[in-house]
């Protein structure tokens, strides 16, 4: 019912509206009958006096005169006994017709010499009467005074009282509803607005300008939806701007549910696939990439951000993946679109590999010629043989850096095709040690594998290495080109006898780690300071520009060896200590 608090109200009023008037009746008739009967009393007692009085002085008329004349007078009935209780005089019977009175209360009281009052219903007539008697020299006079007009006058002013009463009560019940119905619909005009507001109009407003508690109520709802309103503004203020800013890019951007449904996407996503995003609907409905899923899957799974490279969203068009979790579960997935990258990378790659290629004859060609001349110049033609020495070496130097150009672009191209095969890390090891410890020798380092004492010391994984004569004898298989190996270990050896000769000693060394087997070229020269260990593996990055040059470097061998690592789905990295030496390590996949 929605006019309860109407009702309520209302029945409160009146509960108090009857309460009121009750006891309005009873205190106000009650009081008034008490005031009357007091005065009538009094009244009574005086004219009992009098009577009294005349009695005792009067001695020219009988009792029964002055009986009769003060009855008539007094409206009342007159009444004299002597001190034994006999009548001797009544206005109204004949004083035989009486019995004796001593024992009525008035007179009991009047005969032992003081006023006596009593009120009773006379037992003949069934009127009641208000008693007063008066001591007399020798008796007592008594006057009885009727009261049953004193009760139809009471009755007459209770009915008064009751109808005045219902007058008020119908006024008081009038206001009372006004005043019930003037708060209950301000109370629903607060329920109204609050429901409005529960479903959505943040609009809605109760402008109530009053001040008292609902006023104040009213207020604060109002101040809690314009709160709300605005912040609502805000919120979808920042989410148009997210939305512009999602659509204006070029990357394509879906975000995915934890159970796999699509939440939303971008105008790019859209234009992406041709049947459109299918949204609320699962992903693999829109996207049946694999690697898309598992980069998506592996983010929400993890909480991680993954990455992954897809290839069949669009025929002939590569995207990277990146899949990042959402804070409420679920993952947003970016797709951007490689193609264009890898076209440009490519024409790069091609463009160095073809003027590298180009290159290669013409500088073989002036290598030679100079070779030649030198061959037969003068031992004592000084500067003529010093320009061809000259000459000669920096065209060798050309050639390396062809040849190192053209192995990195097809390494990096993947045009190299590397052939991987199971392979004992021992003899990788091995190899590499018996390819370059004569040339170490000539520069006078000594080069060899890491015996078993020396592994054990140094630390992670390597003390599973127990075998005394060649511990690398137990270490697993691992996947590898044994060519595109002994290039990177030629690499990292060259680099060790170029840059850390003065330690006077290279190791090679290896050691299992999850998945894999880490091998390492460690030298004791000088070492590299940390700063430059992030980028050493950057083409043409050297620590030391003129020594390079000088110890014939191109600056290519780190980053061509990095590339073969990661054709071989491997890794590589540098450590370092200054004045101690440098270790280059790298991993290769057990197979
Ligand atoms: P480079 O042909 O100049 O040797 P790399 O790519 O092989 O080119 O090496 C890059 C740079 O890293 C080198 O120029 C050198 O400064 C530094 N470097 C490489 N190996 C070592 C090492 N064992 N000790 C100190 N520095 C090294």
């Amino acid at each position: 019912m929605r006019n309860r608090i109407f009702f309520k109200l209302l029945a409160a009023f009146v509960v108090v509206i009857v309460a009121a008037a009750v006891a309005f009746d009873v205190m106000i008739g009650g009081a008034w009958e008490a005031s009357l009967r007091t005065e009538i009393q009094r009244n009574l007692i005086q004219k009992t006096k009098l009577l009294a009085h005349r009695v005792e002085a009067d001695r020219s008329h009988s009792l029964a005169d002055i009986a009769a004349q003060e009855g008539q007078a007094a409206g009342a009935r007159v009444t004299v006994i002597d001190s034994a209780g006999k009548v001797l005089a009544d206005s109204e019977a004949a004083p035989f017709d009486l019995q004796s009175a001593a024992s009525w209360p008035e007179f009991k009281a009047a005969l032992s010499g003081n006023i006596g009052i009593a009120e009773r219903r006379s037992a003949t007539i069934g009127t009641p009467f208000l008693f007063t008697a008066v001591p007399i020299s020798g008796g007592a006079v008594r006057l009885a005074y009727p009261l049953s007009d004193v009760e139809a006058i009471s009755a007459k002013v209770r009915r008064r009282l009751a109808s005045a009463s219902t007058v008020a009560f119908l006024l008081a019940l009038l206001v009372a509803a006004f005043a019930s119905r003037w708060s209950a619909r301000r109370l629903e005009r607060i329920v109204d607005v609050a429901a409005r507001i529960a479903d959505g109009d943040l609009q809605a407003r109760v402008h109530e300008t009053s001040q008292d508690e609902i006023g104040r109520v009213a207020g604060a709802i109002d101040k809690t939806a314009r709160r709300v309103e605005h912040s609502f503004a805000a919120v979808q203020s920042s989410q148009r701007q997210l939305e512009t800013l999602l659509n204006s890019m070029q990357d394509a951007v879906v975000a995915v549910s934890a159970d796999g449904l699509v939440q939303w996407a971008n105008r790019p996503m859209n234009r992406l696939v041709p049947q459109g995003t299918r949204l609320q609907q699962p992903v693999v409905e829109t996207i049946r990439d694999p690697d898309f899923l598992t980069a998506v899957k592996e983010a929400t799974h993890s909480r991680e951000v993954k990455t992954g490279r897809a290839t069949s969203i669009v025929p002939g068009r590569a995207f990277d993946v990146t899949a990042a979790p959402l804070p409420d579960g679920g993952a947003v997935a970016v797709l951007r679109d490689l193609t264009e990258t890898e076209r440009v990378e490519k024409t790069r790659r091609d463009f160095i590999a073809n003027v590298s290629h180009e290159l290669r004859t013409p500088l073989t060609s002036i290598q030679g010629y100079a070779e030649t001349l030198l061959d037969g110049a003068p031992e004592n033609g000084a500067p003529t043989r010093e320009f061809l020495e000259i000459i000669r070496k920096n065209s060798a130097r050309m050639s390396r850096l062809t040849e190192d150009l053209l192995t990195l672009a097809r390494v990096e191209s993947g045009e190299t095709r590397f052939d991987a095969e199971s392979v004992p890390p021992a003899e990788l090891l091995h190899d590499a040690e018996e390819n370059f410890r004569e040339i170490a020798r000539t520069h006078g380092i000594e080069l060899k594998i890491q015996d078993s004492s020396a592994a054990g010391s140094s630390g992670n994984g390597s003390s599973s290495l127990s075998n005394h004569d060649s511990p690398t004898q137990n270490l697993p298989r691992v996947l590898a080109d044994r060519e595109a190996i002994h290039q990177v270990f030629s690499n990292l050896i060259d680099n060790a006898m170029k840059y850390g000769a003065a330690g006077g000693r290279i190791v090679l060394g290896a050691r299992a780690v999850p998945h894999a087997v880490e091998f390492f070229v460690q030298d004791f020269g000088a070492g590299i300071p940390s700063e430059h260990l992030p980028r050493l593996f950057e083409r043409f990055y050297r620590v030391d520009k003129a020594r390079s040059r000088e110890s014939g470097g191109t600056g290519l061998g780190l980053a061509i060896a990095k590339h073969i690592m990661l054709a071989h789905g491997g890794s590589i990295r540098a450590e370092s200590e200054l004045a101690h030496g440098s270790k280059f390590l790298f991993r290769l996949p057990i197979a």
